[in-house]
C-alpha cells in the first residue's frame, strides 16, 4: 500500500482505509501506457470507445497524451447496480458508438474483472465493422479462479483482487472524485464475492 501520499478529501472522512495507487504513479505510468499505445498505431489514427462512468478520468488524462489523430466515443455499461461490489452480467450498452467501420479501434474502461465488460464493448465494436479492436484498463485485478478470462491489451496496474475507489471509480456513487486509487474501510481485505 502506497502510504506517501496524503488523502485530500476531508469530505470523505475515515471511510478510506488507505491509497493502494498513488496519483504520481498512476501520472507515471499513464506516460509508459500512451507510448506503447502510440507505437502500436503506426498509422498515426485512432478511434477510442470508452465505457463511463468509471474510464472518464483515466480516459481524460490518457488521450491527452496520445499524439495520434484521434476520435472518441463513449458507451454506457452498468454492472455493479447500486452498492454491489461483485460484479453482474453487463447490462447493454445505452448509446452505441457511430462511425465505426475500418477503424482501428481501442476499448478504454477502468478495471478489468470478470472481463465480461470487456469482451461485450469489444464484440459491439468488431460487429459494427471495426478493421481492430485493442483493449486497454487502468487496472486488471487478479483473478486465479477465472483461468479462462480473456486480458487486455493495455493494463496500468495489475492488483489483487480488493474492491478499489478513486480516480473515477465509485462505490454507492461516491468517490469518483478522490485523486488517488483508495480503499475502502468498510469494505478492506473483502471484495464482496
Ligand atoms: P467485469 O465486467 O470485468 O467483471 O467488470 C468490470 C466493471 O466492473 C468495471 O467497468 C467497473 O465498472 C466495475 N468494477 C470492477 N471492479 C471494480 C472495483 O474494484 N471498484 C469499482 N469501483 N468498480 C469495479
Ligand atoms: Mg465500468
Amino acid at each position: 500500500m502506497d502510504e506517501s501520499s496524503l488523502i485530500s478529501h476531508e469530505a470523505y472522512g475515515r471511510d478510506i482505509v488507505g491509497v493502494l495507487i498513488s496519483r504520481h504513479r498512476i501520472a507515471a505510468r499513464l506516460d509508459e501506457l500512451a507510448k506503447c499505445i502510440t507505437e502500436t498505431y503506426p498509422e498515426g489514427e485512432l478511434t477510442i470507445v470508452a465505457a463511463l462512468t468509471g474510464a472518464m478520468i483515466f480516459l481524460s488524462d490518457l488521450i491527452r497524451r496520445l499524439p495520434l489523430r484521434l476520435r472518441l466515443d463513449v458507451v454506457r455499461v452498468s454492472s455493479y447496480p447500486h452498492r454491489a461490489t461483485a460484479s453482474r452480467e453487463p447490462s447493454v450498452p445505452i448509446a452505441s458508438a457511430g462511425d465505426l467501420p475500418g477503424r482501428h479501434v481501442l476499448v478504454v474502461d477502468d478495471i478489468l474483472d470478470t472481463g465480461k465488460t470487456l469482451e461485450l464493448i469489444r464484440g459491439l465494436v468488431l460487429s459494427a465493422g471495426a478493421a481492430s479492436a485493442r483493449t486497454c484498463v487502468l487496472m486488471s485485478k487478479r483473478r486465479d479462479d477465472l483461468p479462462a478470462r480473456v486480458a487486455a491489451d493495455f493494463v496500468g496496474f495489475d492488483i489483487e483482487d480488493q474492491f478499489v475507489v478513486g480516480y473515477g471509480l465509485d462505490y454507492g456513487d461516491l468517490y469518483r472524485n478522490l485523486p488517488d486509487i483508495c480503499l475502502l474501510r468498510e469494505l478492506a481485505g473483502g471484495n464482496g464475492r
